[in-house]
């Protein structure tokens, strides 16, 4: 690109030298204007390639028969490749120099292009491990993905209009606050900044950051929720480069085009990045910056380094990363509403942080909350959103009549619904349908998930847990929903960990991201952003990869 760049420059000059010896009057001034659009083009600031463009781009200079063409973008997704043939590729690691040489392949890879995360020393930026990953895609049906995908909008929607109503919320997490005072802190929270919150609805600036987790239920070949995540939410930029680490591996394996095509796009990272650039856009303050509340001593940290970074690249919005308890000493709010941290306007304030009770060390930490909940920032998310993303939400939203409560498009409405998986609330035990449900989850806990309002992986019960917590009782029970188990298929998977490579049965979890801009009614970006898969052990209950128990991976569409 630059040999051909430096070639222009050289005509424009020769051609500069010839327009002032030319006596052809008439057509100076067109060469003059031909010319200037080319000096423009020339002096523009270029954006850095992808960083799955730059591997590519490498990559097939090098040897193009070698994963030289990017999976996400020229080819047209089909389901041309059968589980079967994802198993060719599988069994070609059973040659254990070939299992040798991929996974070093694959490490050396994350390293070089940023798949990677703390380790858990004082300074985790200092010290990094590849992140977990799983060594070949997972084989994910092709309809079945791109159900999902179409269904990203619909939650989204749903979620923005759950959260913009503060009623509704109070109403349906007041029995549950009664039991659990992280939740009941939320609550107070919402309920503080009602008046301000209504004040400015039609002017607010709102930025939703979600993925909706799924897995595929084997005994009806549906793909049924998880969960939906409304704070915190991760991996969007880790994820996106699984792909790319995913192509160029099959590549290595031998893999053909039409192999390559059965990786779905995936463009999470910036995504994300163009969303927190929409909303600071829309902020409208010259120098205004994003504020990232994180976590002290995060080890998921370049994961938020890279939408920090991505978001800088394409959109010169700088950003803040603060904890809670920083917040609590330097953001000022002004009585113009704008909040200030160390001297800059927060356009922006993005949460990696804040959604387990550990985040407020104390009142302090509230408080910042508050000034943050108060002040005209977009936030992303608010507590309303937060809130939205309660499992006590999702199991009342499963209710009949709920949902369409809130999508009054019936297709929407049945294009949410069908993903929804059995949920008991807990609230009242008397109650004959909670009743029956809990004398299933006692005669077989097995097919049952107890789950608490916390975020972040480890919090849930199973098995004999699960029924001994249900067979203790007590009204302390209503902070929990009760769901139906998933019971996905089992796969065979490599999965790598601090360089070493083990084989197992595993599980695997797909999420669709989707990313909403609004400033009052108006919708400014409303569209799915990305996925991530996440593949786990199957004896493992939990999913989490940051939690330590899953790795990151891709979906082999077949
Ligand atoms: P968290 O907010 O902690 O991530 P989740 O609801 O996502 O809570 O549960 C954590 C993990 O537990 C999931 O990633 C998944 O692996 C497993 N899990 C949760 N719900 C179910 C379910 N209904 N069936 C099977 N596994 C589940
Ligand atoms: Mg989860």
């Amino acid at each position: 690109i630059m040999e051909t760049r430096n070639c222009i420059l050289v005509w424009v000059i020769h051609v500069l030298i010839w327009i002032r010896t030319t006596p052809h009057d008439r057509l100076r001034p067109l060469i003059a204007r031909a010319l200037s659009s080319v000096l423009v083009d020339y002096l523009q600031p270029r954006s850095l390639p992808r960083p799955c463009e730059a591997v590519v781009t490498r990559q097939s200079q090098l040897r193009p028969e070698l994963g030289g063409e990017p999976p996400h973008q020229k080819m047209p997704l089909q389901a041309e490749v059968t589980a079967a043939e994802h198993m060719d590729l599988l069994q070609k690691l059973k040659d254990p120099q070939v299992l040798k040489d991929l996974t070093e392949d694959a490490v050396v890879w994350a390293t070089q292009h940023g798949l990677v995360m703390g380790l858990a020393t004082p300074t985790p930026a200092a010290a990094v491990v590849h992140a977990p990953l799983a060594l070949t895609p997972v084989p994910f049906p092709a309809g079945t993905f791109r159900e999902a995908e179409a269904a990203a909008g619909a939650f989204a929607a749903l979620v923005d209009a759950v959260a913009e109503d503060d009623a509704y919320l109070l109403a349906t997490l007041r029995p549950t606050a009664a039991h659990d005072d992280f939740v009941a802190r939320q609550l107070a929270l919402l309920e503080a900044t009602a008046g301000p919150r209504a004040a400015h609805r039609g002017s607010q600036g709102v930025l939703a950051h979600l993925r909706s987790d799924y897995m595929l239920h084997t005994p009806t070949g549906s793909l049924l929720q998880v969960e939906i995540n409304t704070i915190g939410v991760s991996f969007a930029c880790l994820g996106g480069l699984t792909a790319c680490l995913h192509g160029h591996l099959l590549g290595r394996l031998g893999a053909g085009a039409a192999e390559r095509a059965a990786l779905p796009p995936n463009d999470a990272l910036d995504q994300l990045a163009d969303a927190l650039g929409a909303a600071a856009q829309a902020y409208g303050v010259e120098g205004a910056v994003v504020v990232m509340v994180v976590q002290p001593g995060e080890r998921n940290l370049y994961d938020q380094q890279w939408a920090q970074t991505r978001l800088w690249e394409r959109h010169g919005v700088r950003t803040l990363r603060r904890t809670l308890s920083e917040l609590a000493r330097d953001a000022e709010l002004g009585a113009d509403r704008r909040l200030r941290v160390g001297g800059a306007v927060a356009a922006v304030v993005y949460f990696r942080a804040g959604y387990v009770p550990e985040d407020y060390a104390g009142e302090a930490e509230w408080a910042a909350r508050e000034r943050v909940e108060r002040s005209d920032a977009f936030k992303c998310p608010s507590v309303a959103y937060q809130l939205a993303g309660a499992k006590k939400v999702q199991q009342d939203l499963a209710r009949p009549g709920q949902v369409e409560r809130f999508l009054p498009d019936e297709a929407q409405a049945a294009l949410v619904r069908r993903f929804f998986a059995g949920l008991w609330g807990l609230e009242d035990l008397a109650d004959p349908d909670t009743a029956a449900a809990v004398g299933a989850a006692l005669r077989d806990p097995g097919a049952f998930v107890l789950k608490p309002q916390r975020e972040g992986g480890g919090h849930n019960l199973y098995g004999a847990e699960l029924r001994a917590r249900l067979e203790r009782g007590g009204p302390g029970l209503g902070a929990y929903v009760l769901m139906q188990r998933i019971l996905p298929p089992i796969n065979r998977s490599v999965m790598v960990r601090g360089g070493e490579a083990v084989e197992a049965d595993t599980l695997s979890e797909l999420g669709i991201f989707s990313v909403l801009v609004r400033r009052g009614g108006e919708v400014l970006v409303s569209r799915g952003a990305g996925h991530l898969v996440r593949t786990k052990a199957a004896e493992s209950d939990e999913g989490g990869v940051a939690a330590g128990y899953g790795v990151l991976d891709s979906p082999f569409l077949v």
